[in-house]
């Protein structure tokens, strides 16, 4: 058609979008069988504190490895799997999956769940939860929501009533990303988060002494201090981020210095006796 019309200028434009919409269609089309042929899994990253580095929780991050697309990131999936709903089945198959495998884990290791604005305001989504926790026994203060600014731009009241009735009940709830969104003081006047987590873009600029980004985790760190609220260092790669993030005074640390995303077996492992032993002697 493009040669018809006598031009390449559509011809260069068109097919790439057309393409682009077809790979999105067969995409929505295999994840929405993919919970079905248990194609999804579930892998751990540790979180620790940043004095004693010992482990606290670990965040649960969802995996797809697809028949028919491979591995897909996340980065791509997730916004596909909000966009459709379809993270309302899947993220309350990743809860429970993540209760459940916490259970195995020492009592004061706790597990964050990420849970986007399609699944906080489903009407069902606390007793999601509630249902995630008794079917596997795990204590609520054991449970940490994590969620990003940006579920309070589009419904906050209704988001704020979910969450705080999941505080009422003793899980804690992390704000994610923090700075990366529509940032407003507001709601952390209204609510009382359990940690903040500052977002790794933040963390790579204090560590290259950026001035801008050490003034911002140092205002953030103070502000969270004084409300009492947590904080994690995101994505804390090398030495020269862990040594900067201490120095700021950030209480918890996550990133691949200290541990990659894991499987249950490998998150478990760090606690065998004999790896314990090991740490300590060194
Ligand atoms: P997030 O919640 O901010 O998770 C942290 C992301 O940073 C993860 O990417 C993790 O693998 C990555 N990361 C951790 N440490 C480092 C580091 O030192 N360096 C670098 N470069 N990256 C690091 P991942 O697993 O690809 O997940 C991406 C995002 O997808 C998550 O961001 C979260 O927003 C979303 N997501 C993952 N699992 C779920 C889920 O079960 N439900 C929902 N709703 N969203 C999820
Ligand atoms: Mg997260
Ligand atoms: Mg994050
Ligand atoms: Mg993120």
């Amino acid at each position: 058609r493009a040669k018809e019309d006598g031009g390449g200028r559509h011809c260069l434009y068109e097919p790439s979008l057309h393409a682009h919409a077809e790979e999105r269609r067969q995409l929505e089309f295999s994840l929405r069988n993919a919970l079905d042929r248990d194609e999804f899994s579930v892998v751990y990253q540790p979180v620790v504190d940043a004095i004693t580095e010992q482990v606290v929780s670990f965040e649960a991050l969802l995996r797809w490895t697809s028949t028919e697309h491979g591995f897909v990131s996340p980065a791509k999936f997730i916004p596909l799997a909000e966009d459709t709903r379809l993270i309302v089945p899947i993220g309350e198959w990743v809860l429970r999956t993540a209760c459940r495998e916490a259970m195995n884990w020492p009592d004061n290791v706790k597990i964050a769940v990420n849970v986007s604005g399609e699944q906080l305001l489903d009407p069902y989504f606390s007793e999601t939860v509630v249902g995630a926790l008794s079917a596997t026994g795990l204590p609520p203060h054991r449970l940490e929501i994590e969620v990003t600014e940006s579920i309070f731009v589009r419904d906050g009241t209704t988001a704020q009533g979910t969450l705080e009735n999941l505080m009422g009940i003793g899980c804690g709830v992390a704000l994610d990303d923090f700075g990366t969104g529509y940032s407003s003081l507001g709601y952390l006047r209204r609510m009382r988060f359990s940690t903040i987590k500052v977002d790794r873009s933040f963390v790579q600029g204090a560590a290259k002494d950026n001035p801008e980004s050490l003034a911002i985790v140092r205002a953030v760190v103070a502000m969270a201090d004084s409300l009492e609220m947590s904080t994690t260092a995101e994505g804390v790669e090398t030495e020269a981020e862990l040594a900067m993030i201490r120095k700021l005074g950030c209480k918890k640390i996550q990133g691949y210095f200290f541990g990659r995303p894991m499987s249950a077996t490998d998150a478990l492992a760090l606690f065998s006796p004999d790896r314990m032993a090991r740490r300590l002697a060194s």
